[in-house]
């Protein structure tokens, strides 16, 4: 994905270059080469690489989890190795800045809040409105941040559906989801104690 600078010809030129140094400070013999396709996530898409692929031991993918399935199943002979973390469904904010709106958490409410996720637009991922710490258009973690409650409310009201917010949606099943961790500065010396204890991990 050149787009998010995690997969285009440069950054692959520059992982290539580090996997170069690596293999000749450990003596390993190697060939390293470098292609990008369109999208990874298309199987017409990865026909270009049929020719060229078979020539190699291994494949390492630098798109997102499922473009790096999907190059495994095209070339079920050859191992693939995922070259970045996936950790959310995002939007661009800006050139190389990207904003998580979906944690893919298999119980989509967007039909009921007008649009606006409120599991990854709210610092709390609250389903039934706001909580009690709201400033009313700010979130209480910051009044830069836009509470996601009252954008919702904004939204179901600008198009005739204000009564979706008192429908009740039923708790979430969480298991499904990335677990993302906002840490106030307050709470950061009780957090850090929790993460040396593997009770908590940080998603950034
Ligand atoms: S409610 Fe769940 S599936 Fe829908 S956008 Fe938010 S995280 Fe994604
Ligand atoms: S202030 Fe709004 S966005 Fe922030 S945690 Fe509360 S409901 Fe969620």
């Amino acid at each position: 994905m050149s787009v998010c600078y995690a997969g285009g010809m440069k950054e692959v030129n520059i992982l290539n270059d580090q996997l170069t140094v690596s293999f000749k400070q450990d003596d390993v013999p190697f060939q390293i080469d470098g292609h990008t396709v369109e999208r990874q996530c298309n199987m017409q898409y990865l026909a270009e690489l049929d020719k060229i692929v078979p020539r190699y031991d291994a494949l390492m993918s630098m798109a997102c989890g499922a473009g790096c399935q999907y190059l495994a199943e095209r070339f079920p002979d050859i191992p693939v190795y995922p070259a970045i973390n996936t950790m959310f469904i995002g939007v661009d904010k800006e050139v190389g800045m990207f904003e998580e709106r979906c944690r893919a958490c298999g119980n989509c409410v967007l039909g009921l809040t007008g649009g606006i996720c409120p599991v990854t637009r709210c610092a709390k991922s609250l389903f039934n409105g706001p909580c009690g710490g709201t400033n009313i258009t700010s979130c209480e973690i910051n009044k830069d941040v836009p509470c996601a409650w009252f954008d919702i409310y904004e939204r179901l009201k600008a198009i005739g559906q204000l009564d979706n917010i008192k429908k009740i949606k039923p708790p979430m099943e969480w298991q499904n989801t990335t677990r993302g961790v906002f840490v106030q500065e307050g709470y950061e010396e009780r957090f850090e104690k929790k993460e040396k204890k593997g009770i908590l991990s940080r998603v950034h």
